[in-house]
């Protein structure tokens, strides 16, 4: 990583504002959604990465943009430090998945952009800001979970707490018994979820709890691990697929999996993929899918090579009929307007957006379409 990168970023930027291009950065291009793509300049910042400092006492990594969340694990982990939580993989880079809201699962545990504290962000013009809660509040509050729409993060400063240990379980239970007892399952041990095949009557449910019992290695298969948080919670996946997600307030989550199985059963028998159930923590975070509410995650697959457009189009009128706000890194056809209804700051984030950025430099065609109209 040249020294400099940071420096190399401005210049592009002021060099697309000469030419009067667009610019967009790339992060792992794990999104499901077409938040990546652009006519204009495409910033790849695969080689600004690593982590550059570590303050234990007050908690905060900062952490360069294109480190890769696997990364992060071991060098955190040498200073005593883990990250709050992870989703499901660890191969997105720490910008790309701060910049959608992407989460684990945990009653307690919010989303990683909820874990950012402060950022540097090369803006329009090829300034630098520094915000936090106390500097720039509210570009601070947009750059939490920013859609790439902001600026480029350069740095990020992210919560972390003291290294832990989980013990991963799996087993198969009916799915309807998980229901009746979710609240006593989500609330038992740091992380639980569960995955429901259609057709079958059975969930696989996990659970990951903390331990103070020394890791085993070689690791051993998934379900049954004890090792540092890093090396648990990160999963396998090596099967291509295309994905919606949505967010329902806590207290929605089993109606809306009964409402989706039951659609399921009579218009897609054949899905051969599974259905999600996860938890999170309310927040604060503006475009949070969990913002001021306790959340159930809901996350349906379909094969990369399979017709996914009238599949997820039903599952959307099941989760918008439960309040759902969609994962801003999948599939979704909301509008703009729609997106303000479903989320209380959607307004203020294109306030702010368009106040430091006017000439829309990092926006692109699906962000445009995302606009919610003038009020
Ligand atoms: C197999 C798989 C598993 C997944 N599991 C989960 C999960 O468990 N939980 C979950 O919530 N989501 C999950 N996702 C979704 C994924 O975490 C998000 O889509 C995430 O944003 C992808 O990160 P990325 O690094 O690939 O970012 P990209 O897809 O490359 O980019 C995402 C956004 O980040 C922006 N961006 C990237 N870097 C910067 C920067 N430096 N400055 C400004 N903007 C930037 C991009 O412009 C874009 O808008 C999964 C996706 C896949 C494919």
């Amino acid at each position: 990583m040249p020294a400099d990168r940071e420096t190399t970023v401005i210049r592009a930027v002021r060099e697309a504002a000469k030419a009067g291009q667009r610019v967009r950065v790339v992060g792992a291009a794990h999104s499901h959604s077409p938040l990546v793509p652009t006519e204009g300049v495409l910033l790849d910042l695969a080689d600004f990465t690593g982590i550059v400092g570590v303050d234990r006492e007050s908690g905060v990594a900062r952490i360069r943009p294109g480190t890769r969340i696997a990364d992060l694990g071991p060098p955190l982990r040498a200073e005593g430090a883990a990250l709050l939580n992870q989703g499901d993989i660890d191969r997105q880079a720490i910008a790309g998945a701060i910049a959608t809201g992407t989460h684990g699962t945990g009653t307690t545990l919010r989303n990683l952009s909820s874990g950012l504290i402060g950022a540097r962000i090369v803006l329009s013009d090829g300034s630098v800001a520094e915000c936090a809660a106390d500097r720039e509040p509210e570009l601070f509050e947009a750059a939490r979970l920013n859609l790439g729409g902001l600026g480029v993060l350069t740095e990020l400063s992210l919560a972390v707490r003291p290294a832990y240990r989980l013990q991963e379980k799996i087993w198969l239970e009916q799915v309807d018994a998980v229901l009746e007892r979710i609240d006593s399952l989500t609330g038992a041990t740091r992380h639980f979820e569960f995955f429901w095949m259609p057709g079958s009557d059975r969930a696989a449910c996990k659970s990951l709890a903390e331990t103070d019992a020394d890791p085993v290695y070689p690791l051993a298969e998934e379900g049954k691990r004890l090792a540092w948080s890093d090396e648990v919670l990160a999963n396998h996946r090596p099967d291509k697929h295309s994905e919606m997600e949505y967010s329902v307030p806590r207290e929605e989550g089993p109606a809306c999996f009964r409402a989706l199985r039951e659609m399921l059963h009579r218009d897609f028998p054949d899905l051969a993929w599974p259905l999600e159930y996860r938890t999170l923590a309310a927040d604060e975070t503006w475009l949070s899918t969990a913002y001021q509410r306790e959340t159930v995650t809901l996350s349906v697959h379909q094969g990369i090579d399979q017709p996914d457009g009238p599949l997820f189009r039903a599952c959307e009128t099941i989760f918008r009929a439960h309040a759902g706000r969609p994962h801003w890194g999948k599939v979704h056809f909301c509008t703009g307007d729609e997106l303000a209804r479903l989320h209380p700051r959607w307004k203020d984030w294109w306030r702010v957006r368009d106040t430091w950025d006017p000439d829309r430099r990092f926006l692109n065609p699906h962000l445009e379409r995302l606009r919610p109209a003038p009020a």
